[in-house]
């Protein structure tokens, strides 16, 4: 009776294990990988064989669509939080709180960790809450604390960590034992935005970054190959924006325009936030208005309502935006760089790119523009788990990418 009532209990167990065991091998895989600056005609200039073997096997969009400003953390966390970045918190790389006089900087390591600037949820917040093992090999805002806002497995961010080394530390952890492995993993590369803004788009420097983070997707598939999970791996490549070639004949002084109106500004380049002193709006208002050729100038609450770029306490009084192409700086600097980013969202040059294969992607599809603040719940929808609700991506506007 008693042997009967072990087999029985031990039967009970096997088949729970078994259970968990289908469970685990069937809870999907993504890879989200981030070429920073990759505009979305750089995949046709016949330097990625291995993005184009991802497009013929899965999905390619003709562009994706950032948000507004066109700047890596902005665009960053619109993606992981599927926010517009007056909802998720970072407007900018670098900007100020008026209230309390702190900045926020890409470059700060402590205000990158504090968590008073993120208001958004990240994508792997709602997926480690609900089971899933999330890793970064970097990501804006990855860093974040205290624990349940980071991922389990980060990496601080080092900008001149060796590519192989970053591709390799991805693949270690896949080979984790499978209750403490990652689903969820981030990876991002920076050399193809670096050498645009330093050599210009059309730079054999920029050619020679694209055609080297390509052979770092090369290794991670090979990787994943050997490892016989290519195929249960889904790997999403995309960029935060794209890029434009600059001119120092395309320079709008700021500061000549305003003339003795007193201000302060953040931000230089595509977008300037301007903060007369108190009293003086209306005037610099009027001055700039006045003004406009190739670039314009808002009042906040008038800011075009598709940048949705109005209602984050810590956007100046004034908004201004250059013409693609134009820069807004002050008088006496000198243009710095051959190429930027940041301009009107919905300019095709600020597009990056989409590209996904894997078990839950079609295979060979060609979709039009996608936006970037849907892939968080794209992301949700793949791993089987609620999305956050107070979010600005839209499921059914992207769905159709999946099997
Ligand atoms: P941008 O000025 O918009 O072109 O910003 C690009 C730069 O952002 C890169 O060259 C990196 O130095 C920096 N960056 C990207 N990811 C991170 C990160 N996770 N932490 C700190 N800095 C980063
Ligand atoms: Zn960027
Ligand atoms: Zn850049």
């Amino acid at each position: 009776m008693r042997k009967m009532l072990r087999s029985a209990v031990s039967l009970i167990l096997l088949s729970l294990t078994l259970v968990h065991f289908s469970y685990a091998s069937q809870k999907p895989y993504i890879i989200l990988v981030s070429f920073d600056g990759f505009r979305w005609d750089y995949l046709h200039r016949g330097l990625t064989p291995n993005l184009e073997r991802m497009q013929r096997n899965g999905v390619a969009a003709l562009s994706l669509q950032p948000v507004f400003p066109t700047k890596t953390f902005p665009n960053h966390l619109a993606i992981i939080t599927g926010m517009y970045p007056e909802n998720h918190g970072i407007i900018f790389n670098r900007f100020r709180d008026p209230f309390s006089g702190k900045t926020y900087s890409l470059g700060d390591a402590s205000a990158v960790r504090d968590p008073r600037w993120y208001l958004g949820e990240a994508f792997w917040e709602t997926a480690e809450r609900q089971g899933i093992v999330c890793a970064s090999y970097f990501w804006p805002g990855s860093e974040m604390r205290p624990d349940y806002r980071h991922p389990t497995f980060f990496e601080k961010y080092e900008h001149n960590r060796p590519y192989e080394i970053r591709v390799d530390g991805v693949l270690k952890w896949l080979q984790l034992p499978e209750a403490e492995r990652p689903h969820f993993i981030t990876l991002y590369f920076d050399a193809v935005d670096s050498k645009a803004h330093q050599y210009g788009t059309r730079a054999a420097e920029t050619d020679s970054a694209i055609a080297r983070v390509d052979r770092m997707l090369g290794r991670l598939i090979a990787g994943l190959e050997k490892l016989g999970m290519l195929n249960q791996v889904n790997i999403i490549a995309v960029s935060d924006h794209g890029m434009m070639d600059t001119s120092p004949r395309r320079v709008i002084y700021i500061d000549r325009i305003l003339g003795d109106t007193p201000f302060e500004f953040q931000q230089r380049g595509p977008v300037m936030m301007v903060q007369p002193k108190p009293g003086y709006r209306d005037e610099a208002l009027r001055k700039l208005r006045a003004a406009e050729k190739h670039f314009r100038a808002f009042a906040r609450e008038d800011v075009p309502a598709y940048w949705h770029f109005s209602q984050h306490p810590f956007i100046s009084e004034i908004v201004v935006v250059a013409e693609p192409g134009w820069l807004l700086q002050l008088s006496g600097e000198k243009v710095r760089g051959k190429a930027t980013h940041g301009w009107d969202n919905h300019t095709i040059n600020m597009h990056g790119i989409f590209v996904a294969m894997g078990p839950n992607f079609k295979k060979s599809y060609r979709t039009g523009t996608l936006r970037n603040i849907d892939i968080y719940p794209l992301l949700c929808k793949i791993m089987g788990i609620k999305p956050r609700q107070n979010i600005d991506g839209k499921l059914e506007r992207i769905a159709f990418i999946l099997r």
